[in-house]
């Protein structure tokens, strides 16, 4: 394969959908003509003060009707592409233009309707065909899905939908999403169930998906790995990327009188196609060196689409009534600048990332080791046969040495060796002359070797299951290469595309024609006389009066698409400042310079990110930054505080010698008793309890008379009678001051009786 450096210009063609129902009904007039052979479009003003203006023509690639079919789009327009991604080139599908023009019809189409099936659909059977006719190929198919929206990548064939993806960029592959995922598809159902599960997704969480999908982008990927042996002898491997991309509506937001919140977001979602506008202004201006892949999502992601390594096809779509027609001159202007953009494309051979090649070690890998296991088995059986050479399976095992790696004899070992250790166990069993133990522990020891085998038998399997599914993966063409109808087809999608061909020149020589026509319209002529050479020349001076008109129109429309484009942005930017102000307003007021300045030191632009970051806090000399804890001081075995070092100087006892310890108190357990408190009886209580509790031979001993003869001894019997006190008594557990005994410590012999037992009110 040549690996052609040579540059290519962007394809652009033009798709006009029919005018619909509503457009009918509401009597819209059509202001859209296409002219199929010249590929032009041709645009009227409707507007009736304009009637005399002159209409625009625009020139393409080629140009589609309301009458084209999907299938002729991809003959003539997209099965080349993907027949080069085929061969290993990049390959990138735009459709472009504002919503409800036709480019999810483009690009997906009606589903289960094979004659309305748009290009995705149409290329997974291009794509599989080319594979089932190809020979001495090895190819690797793999699908991802994935949409940007308000500048956020979600994976459409992840689990988790709320995860949002990070572009990284790589010196040796360029920018990729990290951690997208992709799944490798061996036929067209597969891959048309990747896609549809993406779709599935894609309207999740989607309130409104017609909204929703003309506000995000969607990019569907197919990666196709083709290995074949090279002329050197080597594997070679090819990858081609194809790129499927339905952009988000071109419609002018502004115009939607989207505002907040909602124009915030218009702003971000038009990001994207903005940064598209100005790359491909960019590219196509020649003199700016810097191209501002940088500034969107997309355009990052599709750097190499845009002027690198790819070949890209835009389908501008465009809807013919003349209520869109401002929608339908921006779009038309849009892509016929992007028509001079050029790319530099050539064939991926052998890059560092192909899965294909990973696959094919690991396959190699897996099968040497299931040859291993094969082998050890062999050696295994060899040793047996030499071992027990009178065994009654010698026979076939000597059969079956010779095919080793038959798939039927492998199953036949198995099974040998299963009824051999089942003769074994059933031996030891009957044989009577073992002793009890020996003979469990021979059966067991067979039970084990039978379990042993049982797994390494499962092991083998899986393993060779494993190189099965591998390999199923890795797809073969050239199995049905004799097929007759295959063969017819292919005769006739080679005269298909020899007629397509035939078209397109057939078309740029009209269009070189058409062009030739008019600069040597003055060479061709003879004038006959004076009065003719002026008629003459009064008609080519019309014409070319005409001709200027219709550029200065063009000019007028360009500066006042251009003066709209300002005028938006100086909305946006309006906006935008005052809702700075607004952040100014609250940090001045509402946070300390001190830590307005420690952020703002510590803040810094992650421009792979596009986010400010905040740096780890780390010591460094100038003050404002935040500290982290002080490490151990040269000496100390541990960080000191101030008033450590100082007591450590100031103090003899060992404490704070060699480690910051604080000085506490002790730490005392919590107490877990209670102080006795004695009920509360309010006197009035208690002197009823007294009375009512009084003796009756008690009353008679009253204090007061206790009180006036307290000087004679009374006699030893009464004095028990009198302080006894009744046994059912509830007692108040007032503690007495005064000792019960009549017998004091201070003045022995003398016994003291207690004025009061404190069951009289005082
Ligand atoms: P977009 O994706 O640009 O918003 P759609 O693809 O959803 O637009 O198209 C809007 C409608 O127009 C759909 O109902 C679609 O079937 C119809 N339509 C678009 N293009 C064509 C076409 N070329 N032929 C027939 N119907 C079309
Ligand atoms: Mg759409």
């Amino acid at each position: 394969m040549s690996k052609s450096k040579s540059s290519e210009s962007v394809k652009v063609v033009v798709r006009c959908r029919p005018m619909n129902e509503k457009e009918w009904a509401a009597k819209f007039e059509r202001v859209v003509s296409v002219d199929v052979k010249l590929g032009q479009i041709i645009v009227r003003n409707p507007r009736e003060a304009s009637a005399s203006e002159l209409p625009k023509v625009f020139t393409f690639d080629s140009v589609y009707d309301w009458n084209s079919k999907q299938i002729d789009l991809y003959d003539e327009t997209f099965r080349p592409l993907v027949d080069s991604v085929l061969l290993g080139f990049n390959g990138t599908i735009f459709a472009y233009g504002q919503t409800g023009t036709g480019k999810t019809y483009t690009m997906e189409g009606v589903r289960n309707d094979p004659e309305r099936r748009g290009v995705i659909p149409n290329s997974f059977e291009h794509i599989f065909t080319h594979i089932s006719r190809s020979q001495n190929q090895q190819y690797l198919v793999r699908a991802s899905y994935l949409e940007i929206y308000q500048e956020e990548i979600r994976d459409l064939l992840s689990k988790d939908q709320s995860r949002r993806l990070e572009l990284r960029e790589r010196p040796d592959t360029g920018v990729y999403v990290k951690d997208l995922s992709s799944f490798v598809t061996k036929s067209v159902r597969e891959i048309e169930h990747v896609m549809n599960v993406g779709n599935q997704n894609r309207s999740v969480g989607a309130t409104n998906m017609n909204e929703h999908s003309s506000r995000s982008h969607a990019i569907f990927v197919i990666t196709v790995e083709c290995s074949e042996l090279g002329v050197d002898g080597e594997n070679h491997i090819r990858v081609g990327k194809l790129n499927l991309v339905d952009l988000a509506g071109s419609e002018r937001q502004a115009k939607t009188g989207a505002q907040g919140e909602r124009l915030k977001e218009a702003t971000k979602i038009n990001l994207s196609l903005s940064a598209l506008g100005n790359v491909i202004s960019a590219l196509v201006d020649g003199r700016s060196s810097h191209i501002p892949y940088r500034d969107s999502k997309l355009t990052r992601l599709l750097q190499d689409s845009l002027g690198g390594n790819a070949r890209t096809v835009m389908v501008a779509n465009i809807g013919p009534a003349s209520y869109n027609v401002e929608e339908t001159l921006t779009t038309l202007r849009y892509s016929n600048r992007a028509k001079n953009i050029k790319n530099k494309p050539h064939i991926n051979e052998d890059p560092k990332d192909a899965l294909l090649r990973e696959f094919q070690e690991e396959i190699a890998r897996l099968k040497a080791q299931l040859q291993k296991r094969s082998g050890k088995k062999k050696r295994r059986r060899q040793r047996k046969r030499v071992g027990e050479g009178s065994d009654s399976e010698d026979l076939e095992e000597g059969e079956t040495e010779d095919d080793d790696d038959d798939g039927d004899d492998k199953g036949d070992y198995w099974r040998e060796q299963q009824e051999k250790l089942e003769r074994e166990r059933k031996a030891i069993m009957e044989d009577h002359s073992l002793v009890a133990e020996e003979k469990v522990r021979l059966l067991k020891e067979k039970e084990k070797k039978m379990e042993d085998l049982k797994k390494e038998r499962e092991a083998g399997e899986m393993l060779a299951a494993k190189v099965k599914a591998m390999e199923s993966k890795l797809l073969v063409g050239g199995k049905n290469i004799v097929d007759h109808t295959n063969e017819q087809q292919r005769m006739l999608e080679q005269k298909r595309q020899e007629i397509t061909e035939q078209k397109r020149r057939e078309r740029e020589m009209q269009q070189q024609v058409e062009s030739r026509d008019e600069e040597t319209l003055e060479l061709k002529e003879t004038y006959s006389s004076l009065q003719q050479e002026v008629d003459i020349k009064t008609k080519k001076l019309k014409k070319l009066f005409a001709k200027l008109q219709a550029v200065k129109a063009e000019i007028h429309d360009i500066q006042e698409a251009h003066i709209n484009n300002r005028q938006e942005l100086e909305q946006t930017q309006n906006e935008l400042t005052r809702d700075l102000k607004l952040k100014h307003l609250i940090i001045e007021n509402f946070i300390p310079l001190e830590e307005k300045n420690k952020i703002v030191n510590r803040a810094y632009f992650d421009e792979e990110d596009e986010y400010w970051k905040m740096k780890p806090i780390t010591r460094i000399e100038d003050d404002q930054q935040m500290m982290t804890r002080p490490l151990s001081a040269v000496g100390y075995r541990r960080p000191l505080s101030h008033h450590a070092r100082i007591s450590m100087m100031m103090r003899p006892d060992m404490r704070y010698k060699a480690e910051n310890i604080m000085m506490l108190d002790m730490d005392m357990p919590a107490r877990t008793t209670k102080e006795y408190q004695e009920p509360v009886i309010a006197p009035k209580v208690a002197a009823a309890l007294e009375d009512a509790l009084r003796d009756e031979d008690e009353i008679q001993v009253d204090a007061s008379s206790f009180h006036s003869n307290l000087g004679p001894i009374p006699p030893a019997g009464t004095s028990g009678s009198l302080k006894k006190p009744k046994s059912g008594r509830p007692r108040t557990g007032k503690k007495s001051s005064t000792p019960t005994s009549p017998f004091s410590p201070s003045s022995p012999g003398s016994p003291l009786y207690p004025q009061s037992r404190g069951l009289v009110p005082k």
